[in-house]
Order: structure tokens, then C-alpha cells, then sequence
């Protein structure tokens, strides 16, 4: 077993051990099971109970709200192959895994119906419509988290999608990276620089203090990836401009341009960290003031049938 797999055996699971760990009362189970690695754990200030990374793994008690629901994207709608989502002509998103290091309470895919979506084991048929859709060029690595997969079906997978000659891109959307930084592995950093696709990796980082030295480290081995960062705006996590100025500026030392700020998709349970669309907007300008224009992410959210809608 390697080092990455062990440390994913040193995760917090449940409240009592989140409570004993931080030592706090906060956490009680609600809806999503509460998962948090000891890498991601370890940079949470116990001392503060208004920790932000801490605030996006507690679960909060469910408020009533009009709007929010159970699958607020409706993923199933734009799934002609179980196991892969094509949304967009260009390009297919695949569920490569129902597992993720960690579990964000705001996630919108928190109630997804995995089992009927698991792209590895309905590859073949995954593969034929691909094969008979030439104008796709780029496959996405999501899930849960391709990350968690290990080396070796990630490399299967790979050399799956290689073997497509239409298929140019392959862009993975992670936060097992951060959350994780053990999981980027010499064998991981070897098996994208060899592939003949131009890889993509879409870091999913919410605040600075996320940015550990290990991940500063980690990330720096990826030397042919061109690196992207999505964040989601959350209330009370970063929803002020100095947080995000801190973020962008951080991520772009370590060679990561922002691309995404996600506007909450609205799922139930995560009511409480919606920031309302005006809020939003005047963030988002007031950040176009203070960073340079690459800096600054594009304000986006996701629509269940439509495309992305930029604010
Ligand atoms: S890592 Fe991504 S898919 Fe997994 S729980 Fe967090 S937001 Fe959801």
C-alpha cells in the first residue's frame, strides 16, 4: 500500500472523533457523513471555532429554504451513457469515482446516484460513445474524486482515453490534491508527464490557509500539467475580497491561475453558506479592482440543463 493510502486510513470519520479531535462540541451528523483527512485536519485552528476550513466540513443543521433541493443540477438529465455526463459539445465529464478524500458539506453531488454511475466499470460502452461523437476532444476526470483512484486503474483509464484519437485534452477536477497532497505521487507525476494528451488539473482550493507546504511541494512536480484553480464562494469561508485577493495571489505563486468562482449550487444541507447573486457580483467587481485581470476568476454557475452562466 502506498504512502498516499495509508494516509487516506488517517481520516476523521463521524462526530465523535471529530469532536474529541477538535476538541469541540460543534460537530453532529446531519445529512452528509462527515470525512476529513489528517492533512487537511492538521491546518484547522482548534482554538478558533470560526476556522473557515473548518466551517466547509461541519455539518450544520438543515434550514429550510426555497430553491435548495436534493440534486439541484439534475446530472442524470444530460447522461446518455451511465457513468458519463455530456453537457457541452466539446467536451464529456466521467464519474471515475463515488470515493473523495474528503467530504465538503456544500458539495453539491453529495446525494448523486453513484452506483448507477461508475464510468470504470461501464467503460466500454463509455468508449463507443465517444467514438461515435468526433466532435469531443476532451474528457474530465471527475467523480467524487479521480484522485482517489489508485495509480494503476488511473493509468488503465488513461490509456483507455488515449487510445481515442479524436480525444486532445484530458482535465481532471480534484481536491484530493490539497486536501491530500500525499496523493501526488511520483508514479501520478511520471503517468501525466508520458501521455500524449495535454493534461489539464483544476485544483479545487476555497481559502489560502488550505495551501500547505506539502502541497506547495507536491504540486511543483507537475511540471507538464497546466494548473487551474475552482473555488466555490462560500458564506463565512470567502466571501470578502481580501480573503480572495490572499487566494489568488497565493495560488499564482504557486503557479496555479484561478479559473472558477462557482456560485453555490443548492443543495440541501448546505443552506447556509449561499451568498446572494448582487453580494456576489459586487465581489466579484471589487476583486476585478484590486488584481490584475488573469488573477481574477470568472464568476460562474453551473445551470442543470444549460451550460455554465457567466455573472
Ligand atoms: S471533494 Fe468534491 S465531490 Fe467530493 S465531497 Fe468535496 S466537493 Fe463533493
Amino acid at each position: 500500500m502506498s504512502h498516499w493510502q495509508q494516509n487516506t486510513r488517517n481520516t476523521l470519520k463521524g462526530a465523535d472523533k471529530c469532536n474529541a479531535f477538535f476538541y469541540s462540541e460543534q460537530f453532529t451528523e446531519q445529512n452528509f457523513p462527515i470525512k476529513i483527512p489528517l492533512e487537511f485536519a492538521n491546518l484547522i485552528d482548534k482554538r478558533n471555532p470560526n476556522d473557515p476550513l473548518l466551517k466547509q466540513v461541519l455539518p450544520q443543521i438543515k434550514i429550510e429554504q426555497q430553491g435548495f433541493s436534493v440534486e439541484p443540477l439534475e446530472d442524470e438529465k444530460n447522461s446518455p451513457v451511465a457513468g458519463l455526463i455530456h453537457k457541452y459539445p466539446n467536451r464529456v465529464l466521467l464519474i471515475a469515482s463515488r470515493v473523495c478524500a474528503i467530504h465538503c458539506q456544500y458539495c453539491f453531488r453529495q446525494n448523486f446516484n453513484y452506483s448507477e454511475h461508475d464510468a470504470i466499470s461501464n467503460w466500454q460502452a463509455i468508449e463507443d460513445y465517444i467514438r461515435t461523437h468526433p466532435q469531443i476532444n476532451e474528457v474530465i476526470l471527475s467523480g467524487g474524486d479521480p484522485l482517489s483512484l489508485s495509480d494503476e486503474k488511473l493509468q488503465v483509464l488513461i490509456s483507455n482515453i488515449e487510445r481515442i484519437p479524436h480525444i486532445k485534452n484530458l482535465r481532471f477536477h480534484t481536491r484530493s490534491a490539497v486536501v491530500t497532497p500525499s496523493r501526488i505521487t511520483v508514479e501520478l507525476v511520471k503517468m501525466l508527464d508520458k501521455t500524449r494528451l495535454s493534461v489539464v488539473l483544476v485544483t479545487h482550493v476555497n481559502h489560502a490557509n488550505e495551501l500547505s507546504n506539502k502541497f506547495a511541494k507536491a504540486i511543483q512536480q507537475l511540471t507538464r500539467v497546466t494548473l487551474l484553480n475552482q473555488s466555490v464562494l462560500l458564506k463565512d469561508v470567502n466571501d470578502s475580497v481580501s480573503v480572495l485577493s490572499t487566494l489568488s495571489s497565493d495560488l499564482f505563486a504557486l503557479g496555479i491561475l484561478p479559473y472558477y468562482l462557482h456560485l453555490l449550487d443548492k443543495v440541501s444541507g448546505a443552506e447556509h453558506f449561499l451568498v446572494d447573486d448582487a453580494t456576489a457580483t459586487k465581489l466579484h467587481r471589487e476583486l476585478g479592482k484590486k488584481l490584475s485581470g488573469y488573477l481574477v476568476p470568472r464568476l460562474v454557475r453551473d445551470e442543470n440543463l444549460a451550460a455554465k452562466t457567466w455573472l
